[in-house]
């Protein structure tokens, strides 16, 4: 809820319309998100243009992108039509490897989901006959309920194409720059000759070469590195 919690000035998500939002209430429809070892809710409030009236919800990709790095990184899931997938479980299709497939991460979650489920319910049966034992009424609780059914490793791989879609700017940005940490392994005049030699070389490359290549050559030293 980034206008009611927060107190955030957004402007209408509208490419035509620059209107302050102000809020409209809550948002009518709750998210099912699904996390690593269970499912949550989500809810968030309607914004209202008061220009042009239109109505968004605080979780709309036009509002997320208003927002400063130290909120929108908050946001917890990457949203879907129906559900929602929290990032810890986006996270996991990062690292996929031969034999590490979005099948083998829905059998894992599914692994998860059914023994955290397992503790909750030997948790509320305990419960209920901690009650029992101490009123004179004889009664029966329900039983506790089923568990959801997970999606299918076809929706985690949609849920992983969405989370890229978010991020294509960050990868625009990559192909027109080499970006990375360098570790030292070595004294600081070494590191530094051993980049010099291959700046020479690069350099060498690119003027060897018959058309312009436009390449910019970003490096980043640790402080200190150079200290
Ligand atoms: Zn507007």
């Amino acid at each position: 809820m980034p206008h009611r919690i927060w107190r955030l000035q957004l402007t209408c998500p509208q490419p035509s319309c620059t209107g302050s939002m102000v809020k409209a209430g809550l948002y009518r429809t709750i998210r099912r998100v699904l996390d690593i070892d269970g499912w949550y809710l989500m809810a968030t409030e309607y914004l209202e243009c008061l220009r042009c009236k239109k109505k968004v919800g605080g979780w709309s990709q036009g509002i997320i992108r208003q927002l400063a790095p130290t909120y929108s990184r908050q946001f917890p899931a990457v949203l879907t039509y129906k559900l929602s997938c929290d990032h810890r479980v986006v996270t996991q299709l990062k690292s996929r490897t031969l034999g590490n497939s979005a099948t083998q991460l829905c059998n894992t979650l599914r692994e998860q989901h059914l023994d955290a489920r397992m503790r909750r319910a030997i948790q509320y049966l305990g419960v209920c006959e901690q009650f029992l034992a101490l009123c004179s009424v004889r009664g029966q609780f329900p039983p506790p309920p089923t568990m959801p059914t997970l999606p299918s490793p076809i929706w985690l791989l949609t849920v992983y194409g969405y989370d890229i879609m978010t991020r294509l700017d960050e990868y625009k940005a990559r192909i027109t720059s080499t970006f990375g940490s360098i570790l030292k392994m070595d004294s600081t005049k070494k590191v530094t000759k051993k980049l010099s030699r291959a700046f020479h070389k690069e350099g060498q490359e690119l003027t060897l070469g018959t058309t312009i290549v436009p390449s910019i050559l970003s490096v980043s030293l640790i402080i200190s590195e150079l200290n």
